[in-house]
């Protein structure tokens, strides 16, 4: 499949920076006080580790592992782990702070934090990556834990690794205190402690966000169309939760390259080719198509559900859509934002649009600490509650005081984190 070049690999891309540049802006509206500014513009604690597998051909292969704990004001370091080639410490800075003002907006009890392995998990056996995980869980040792830091699913992990994380720390510790540490991670499977709907969470909340702007903007969704970028966890849940609505997916494209469909994609068959086959590549209900034909594609609702910085100055004139709904962190580069912005294209904000997936990890957490488990309905309708309040609650801001969504939902954070700043004080 044909494919050009993505703004990320055409130069090095600063997205520690661009996230500091929307704190910089949201930070001059609330009036945030420069100390505070300056608490939050760097990460709390920088973990880096180096260590040792064993992989299959009996050789010994060194990883390399961040974790990246922002800010703990609100409650313990929340946030995914990423396997990927491409992981960096200014990249996982960033998604760290993002997680800090995404939890403050969700009025979740948890700080921010983030962190990655940088390899290729498609290049690795199951075997290999079971002992990558646990030897990384190894060398985080007290780092994390369930009052501390609570790790999730991010892009190429799942709750299978989760599980192996959680496995590995449980038996860190004595008998006695083994079952009380099954919170130290969440997106975990349901046998092993996982929650009803999490599996789905982040694009259901992306999904409530895009029901209730159609709900404002008078949209009915019923026979229209979108283009989904990645067709992972975010993005195939997203193509099957927009099918029910009656939206059907007509292109889509991963690592593998890109597809249309004019009479759309059947969701779910997609989606058992993706995991049997680890991508879209060489499905047969699709047509290849090039990344910039995906791009501009005629559709109501784009979502990008991949990486962070897709969408540029050049994608961003491309796209030919009415709405862009943010299923990744950071898909959108700060030149993008700005045509878009130009062009009049409206984007529901990544702080926001996905956060399903660490409001159902909370979820999880609280019903691990209490030995419980909810059942899907309440999970469902938790969540659909939280996703309104906050979309409610970005978009009047926004209105309010004439600034983008993706500003007003920093602002929205920031001033919860300014009060308990202010109310807390600093030690000593
Ligand atoms: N990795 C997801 C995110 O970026 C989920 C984090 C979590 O559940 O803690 O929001």
């Amino acid at each position: 499949m044909s494919e050009s070049v993505a703004p990320s690999e055409a130069h090095a891309y600063d997205f520690f920076e661009v996230v500091s540049a929307y704190l910089r802006k949201a930070t001059d509206i609330v009036g945030l006080p420069a100390h505070i500014q300056a608490m939050l513009a760097q990460p709390k604690n920088e973990l880096i580790v180096h260590f040792p597998v064993r992989m299959d051909n009996g050789k010994f292969r060194m990883f390399k592992g961040y974790r990246i704990q922002h800010n703990n004001l609100l409650g313990p370091y929340k946030g995914g782990l990423r396997f990927h080639q491409d992981v960096s410490l200014d990249d996982v800075k960033a998604l760290a702070s993002m997680m800090t003002w995404k939890c403050a907006l969700m009025g979740i009890p948890y700080g921010g934090a983030k962190g990655g392995v940088k390899f290729n998990p498609r290049e690795l056996s199951q075997d290999e990556l079971m002992r990558v995980t646990r030897r990384f869980t190894h060398a985080l040792g007290n780092n994390i834990g369930p009052h501390l830091d609570i790790p999730a699913p991010d892009v190429g992990t799942n709750s299978q690794i989760m599980v192996w994380l959680m496995d590995t720390f449980m038996n860190s510790v004595g008998t006695s205190a083994k079952n009380a540490q099954r919170a130290v991670v969440t997106g975990k499977t349901i046998e092993c402690g996982g929650s009803a709907g999490r599996n789905k969470a982040t694009s259901q909340g992306l999904v409530h966000c895009v029901t209730e702007w159609a709900k404002a903007n008078r949209f009915d969704l019923e026979g229209k169309t979108a283009i989904i970028q990645g067709f992972g966890n975010v993005g195939s849940f997203a193509a099957l939760l927009l099918a029910k609505l009656g939206v059907s997916t007509i292109a889509t494209g991963d690592h593998s390259g890109y597809m249309s469909s004019t009479e759309g994609f059947n969701a779910h068959k997609l989606r058992e080719y993706v995991s049997k086959n680890g991508s879209i590549d060489g499905y047969a209900g699709g047509t290849p198509i090039s990344r910039d034909e995906f791009f501009g594609t005629k559709a109501d609702i784009f979502i990008p559900a991949a990486l962070e910085n897709q969408i540029g100055a050049h994608e961003a004139q491309l796209l030919d859509v009415k709405l862009i709904a943010e299923g990744a962190n950071g898909p959108t580069n700060l030149d993008g934002e700005r045509i878009l912005d130009e062009r009049g294209i409206p984007i529901i904000p990544d702080i926001l649009c996905n956060s399903g997936g660490v409001t159902v990890s909370y979820y999880e957490w609280v019903q691990n600490l209490n030995s419980e488990a909810w059942d899907l309905e309440k999970v469902d309708a938790k969540l659909e509650k939280a996703m309104k309040d906050a979309y409610g609650r970005v978009m009047q801001v926004s209105r309010d005081r004439n600034i983008t969504p993706r500003i007003a939902a920093y602002v929205v954070a920031l001033e919860r984190l300014n009060v308990a700043f202010s109310q807390r004080g600093i030690f000593p």
